[in-house]
């Protein structure tokens, strides 16, 4: 007899694996593939990255270096962290708030377990990274999608507000956005924070939000990512290094409870007792190591721009409607014909690679990677061309 819920996870495979695996079965048949499914980072690490686990090893001995750590990471290690992002924003975090997990995905799951009390509910923001739902639903908390305001994909607060009862314990806040990649700008946050602070006064508890920031750094035209610590103190933050240093197989990130946070200590607590639980002794101590030294390095984010810029331009030249993103890797644009499982399909028999948008929450809608090869992306441009105009 095994976990009924594990099981069906286990057994469902995510439409974006199924696609990539796809794709190499096509590629390795000799077939030319336009793969636009996967978010892997197509630019290298920063040299600096290399050059650093390369010192490390030469130059600290092997002992320490393949050592535990303490479970939440080495406390120079995280001092390092925190007094980078002290030096970015008005912030006064210490090492003590830092916990290095294995990526991005533990850190939500070790602060979302934690926040997981009998009845609670925590809400996303639709479209959401579709990994959300099965992160609350395994932890027996309700997920609540919210659906984003449509003319913008920013955040919309009167619906949210419609969905926040004396349950609600979060809500999570991706921004710069996967699959949207917009960016929510201060107005919305600060909207979004009042109808928090109100709530959790009417409600009497604190409403948390759990802010999952793996492309903070990922950021075009200039456009500002507001740190959402300094407009909602009660922001817990889930970061990776996946995508803002392209080392996403290394796996190492981080939870951050700042003092200013109400129950700091308890849900610091609390998240490292959830990490615990779920198998975690220390994030990697060669890891840790590398991104403390590394953590003010940024990529070269040029290659992602010029892809944004090509396939947003093209694309709707061709009439295809999507919001123009401004940050992270991904283009989320509206499904001709309104059933974008249907339209991946028929872009599938041609080699073209989307990802339906049901598993984000927007099932009209399909999300291209723009993490890929720039010559990939121009040979596909005539497909793309040739659907739409079935539905015109
Ligand atoms: N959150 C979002 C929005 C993501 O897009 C991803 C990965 O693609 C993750 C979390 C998980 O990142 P990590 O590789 O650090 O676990």
């Amino acid at each position: 007899m095994v976990n009924q819920k594990m099981l069906a996870l286990g057994q469902t495979r995510s439409c974006i694996r199924e696609l990539f695996e796809y794709g190499l079965r096509q590629a390795a048949a000799g077939e030319t593939v336009y793969d636009f499914s996967i978010g892997n980072p197509s630019i290298p690490a920063p040299p600096e990255v290399n050059e650093t686990f390369v010192s490390i090893l030469r130059n600290i001995d092997s002992l320490s270096v393949h050592g535990y750590t303490q479970a939440p990471g080495a406390m120079d290690a995280r001092q390092m962290v925190a007094e980078e992002l002290n030096s970015r924003y008005s912030s006064d975090l210490r090492g003590e708030n830092i916990f290095f997990t294995c990526g991005a995905a533990p850190a939500l799951t070790s602060v979302i377990r934690a926040l997981a009390v009998e009845g609670a509910e925590i809400l996303a923001i639709a479209p959401y990274f579709a990994e959300y739902r099965p992160f609350v639903e395994a932890n027996r908390a309700a997920f609540v999608p919210v659906p984003a305001d449509r003319a913008a994909f920013q955040i919309d607060c009167a619906a949210l507000e419609e969905r926040v009862t004396v349950h609600t314990q979060a809500v999570i806040v991706n921004s710069p956005n996967n699959p949207s990649g917009v960016i929510y700008t201060r107005e919305t946050l600060e909207r979004l924070a009042e109808v928090l602070t109100r709530k959790s006064r009417e409600f009497s508890h604190s409403i948390y939000i759990i802010s999952d920031e793996p492309y903070r750094e990922l950021a075009y035209d200039g456009a500002e990512v507001p740190f959402l610590p300094d407009i909602y103190p009660n922001t817990v933050i889930c970061y990776s290094y996946s995508k803002s240093l392209s080392m996403p197989g290394e796996r190492i990130g981080y939870f951050c409870v700042s003092d200013r946070v109400e129950d700091s200590g308890l849900l610091f607590a609390a998240a490292a007792g959830s990490a615990r639980s779920l198998g975690h002794v220390c994030a990697p101590s060669l890891q840790q190591r590398v991104v403390a030294a590394c953590a003010a390095s940024r990529p070269d984010l040029d290659a992602y721009d010029r892809n944004r810029v090509t396939l947003y331009n093209a694309l709707t030249s061709y009439g295809y409607r999507c919001v123009r993103p401004s940050g992270a890797f991904y283009l989320f644009v509206q499904a001709p014909g309104g059933d974008a499982k249907a339209f991946s399909d028929l872009a599938k028999a041609r080699n073209l690679l989307l990802v339906p948008g049901g598993d984000f929450g927007c099932p009209d809608y399909f999300r291209a990677s723009t993490c890929v090869s720039h010559e990939m992306l121009l040979q596909s441009l005539p497909i793309f061309e040739s659907l739409i105009k079935k539905y015109q």
